[in-house]
């Protein structure tokens, strides 16, 4: 997806401030670099890619672009090194924010009518809030009970009538198995789900959707760039809609930053068109994902990007073909007689890199047709010749944590 003028001129005006701004990141990263000769394609894929260590280092407020009398709020990404990142909005920002997210609502045919039960956390992370803002801006009646509390949740749910649910994925199951468990299903109005979390299988998916009675809708985003409400997929395809008046987005090779044509799958690099408290350039998402070129089927305008496969830094690259966990699950689960669980080794043997893919057969299936299956699968789908391993169901370790399943032993 290339950039249109009015993108260019955006970005351009956007650097520039932040690149003024006593203290911004940017004064020093583009220290060198004339603002005003970015007037290409080719001159914005040469501007040096903006990390999460940038942010964190800048701690706390070295993203900053705006006065401090024009700043209105402060969110923070939870700092699993230690460190948070802190963004500021100024007012305007907090605004396009519950723009973006209002339009996700009528995206997935929300309407002033809906009593939506926000059920993500309030305070420093992004989302309750954001669920929030955007559903006022709509018209909702909203109902923000936030995380816990489940008599409460369900009290409210009943006698609200509410129509959407808001929630994680795992919260949202966690509801549906307790409707279940209560034999309350029939007091329940619900009708959509909204569902704003990392990576969540199609069989989370379809137990959600079937317990609870809902259309589920994914909602992309992340603290750095607003919080969720970038994009959400619509009424019609399972691909997200995402606002290129806000953000230009690219898809670039992990390994080598190399910008991939629309449709590979890739690493989501985001820059900011409008953002004034915490502009961010070329910044390194670390989400997996790719651009879907066709032309939705509901009419809408906006570019899509396809469901989230994964994180970056879970990719490996095996005989020059990169490799994401998310791709190995979809082989496999197209597989009948194959179970989700997999293992995978990466080999350094006889001077060339061996992968091997093991995973769990059911008791009746013949391993052999299945390995076979696994392999041309693996094959087609992925462009990688493999070796796979049937295993008798239940050998491979669990864990209730994310298991590590991909074991690269070349290094
Ligand atoms: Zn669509």
């Amino acid at each position: 997806m290339k950039l249109n003028r009015t993108q260019l001129a955006l970005l351009r005006e956007r650097m520039q401030a932040a690149k003024n701004f006593p203290g911004n990141l940017y004064g020093k990263k583009y220290r060198d670099i004339d603002i005003d000769a970015i007037d290409s394609q080719e001159a914005f894929e040469a501007l040096p890619f903006t990390e999460k260590s940038e942010l964190r280092e800048g701690y706390p407020l070295g993203v900053q672009a705006a006065p401090e009398e024009d700043i209105v709020r402060i969110h923070s990404s939870s700092g699993t090194t230690g460190t948070p990142i802190i963004i500021p909005y100024t007012k305007q920002d907090v605004d396009d924010w519950a723009t973006l997210f209002a339009r996700c609502y009528e995206m997935a045919g929300l309407t002033k009518r809906d009593r939506i039960q926000i059920t993500p956390g309030y305070g420093l992370w992004t989302a309750g809030i954001g669920f929030q803002l955007g559903a006022e801006k709509l018209g909702c009646m909203t109902i923000p009970t936030g995380p816990g509390n489940t008599d409460k949740q369900l009290q409210m749910m009943i006698d609200l009538k509410s129509t959407v649910l808001a929630a994680t994925s795992s919260y949202a199951l966690l509801l549906a198995e307790e409707i279940k468990k209560r034999g309350v299903g029939d007091q329940i109005h619900l009708k959509k789900g909204v569902i704003g979390s990392e990576r969540w299988g199609d069989k989370m998916r379809d137990r959600i959707r079937t317990e609870l009675g809902v259309e589920l809708y994914d909602i992309y985003g992340l603290t750095e760039i607003y919080g969720p409400g970038i994009g959400i997929n619509c009424q019609k395809e399972a691909p997200m809609h995402y606002f290129d008046d806000y953000i230009y987005l690219e898809i670039i090779d992990p390994v080598t930053g190399k910008v991939l044509p629309d449709g590979e799958t890739g690493e989501i690099v985001i820059s900011t068109l409008r953002k004034q408290g915490a502009p961010l350039f070329r910044y390194r998402t670390h989400d997996l994902s790719r651009i879907v070129p066709e032309k939705c089927s509901c009419g809408c305008a906006f570019p899509r990007i396809d469901r989230i496969i994964g994180r970056s830094d879970d990719m490996v690259k095996v005989k020059g073909v990169n490799i994401y966990p998310g791709q190995i699950e979809d082989v496999l689960r197209d597989i009948p007689g194959v179970s989700s669980e997999y293992q995978v080794r990466i080999a350094h043997e006889n001077g060339r890199d061996e992968m091997t893919l093991r995973f769990e057969a059911e008791p009746e299936a013949d391993a052999f047709a299945l390995e076979q299956a696994v392999r041309s699968a693996f094959k087609t789908r992925v462009g990688l010749t493999i070796r796979s391993e049937a295993n008798p169901m239940g050998s491979l370790p669990r864990s209730e944590k994310k298991s590590k399943r991909i074991f690269d032993e070349r290094y």
